[in-house]
């Protein structure tokens, strides 16, 4: 069954706060056709109590979290990086806490750092960019293990089927559990089995899924997954809640709000992720 943002328990301030800063996939879509879902690519915001806190990617959601930031200051900043694709990389050059020095920013990256910082060096800095990001700030990136505590909560990641590779996470904070598999395709074995395995019972997954079925075999390929396969994997983990994530920058709010009334009846707890949205888990 898809929910209505009124059904996810917002207003009743659940012990996790889970934003959408930017749910969009591959190119930032400043299209009014679109506006509803938004148009800002990956970013990812968990509060939990205190200071417990993390950022999922880097897309140019990342900037509007940051202005956010200026008005309810963190003293670090602790932002997983699923990966270097540029729709997930980049907010940072506009990420003012990391700009201002507001914040103490790391990034932690599940691929090597050092090939994190190349990209990070080739897409942030002369001729393409004035500046060097991450040598300007002097911004640490740093490998993330298999298993970590960072911000107040306990980080496993898992490798996702992606060109280049891709690290999903599976968080825990506050006794609430967060899967992240973004961005995956379907259709190797034992990675599907490992991110059902990682799904497991979480309170809230995000899925890569950009594409319907229909359209999937001329994107085969490309690194991402579909919604129908989304919901399976959804049911088959027993997540409780679930977001699709990734919108093909071709996808219209229409067509999204026609998807929504299509798969109303699968049976699972799920809804299209939108810019802005908020989730207490
Ligand atoms: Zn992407
Ligand atoms: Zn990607």
């Amino acid at each position: 069954m898809s929910v209505s943002g009124d059904e996810t328990g917002a207003g009743n301030r659940g012990a996790v706060q889970f934003r959408v800063w930017g749910c969009r996939g591959s190119l930032p879509v400043p299209d009014p056709a679109m506006r509803r879902y938004g148009g800002d690519t990956s970013c990812y915001q968990i509060t939990g109590p205190g200071e417990a806190g993390l950022v999922i990617d880097c897309g140019s959601g990342l900037r509007g979290l940051g202005e956010a930031m200026l008005c309810k200051p963190r003293a670090r900043t602790d932002i997983l990086l699923s990966h270097s694709h540029f729709d997930h990389l980049i907010g940072l050059g506009f990420f003012m806490p990391l700009i201002t020095g507001q914040s103490e920013v790391t990034l932690w990256c599940g691929q090597e750092p050092d090939l994190v910082r190349e990209a990070l060096g080739r897409l942030y800095g002369p001729p393409l960019w004035p500046i060097r990001i991450p040598d300007k700030y002097r911004l640490p990136l740093r490998h993330l293990e298999p298993a970590s505590e960072i911000g107040g909560a306990c980080v496993r990641t898992f490798p996702l089927n992606h060109p280049g590779g891709c690290t999903g996470f599976r968080i825990e904070m506050a006794g609430r559990v967060i899967c992240s598999v973004t961005d995956h395709e379907h259709g190797v074995p034992e990675i599907d089995a490992q991110v059902i395995a990682m799904a497991r019972d979480a309170d809230l997954m995000i899925y890569d899924a950009a594409y319907s079925n229909a359209e999937y075999p001329f994107r085969k390929g490309w690194g991402h997954s579909t919604w129908e396969v989304a919901l399976k994997v959804a049911e088959a983990a027993a997540v409780k809640q679930t977001l699709l994530v990734h919108h093909s920058p071709h996808s219209t709010d229409e067509l999204l709000d026609a998807a929504a009334t299509a798969l109303a009846d699968a049976p699972v707890r799920w809804q299209f992720a939108r810019d802005g949205m908020e989730l207490e888990l």
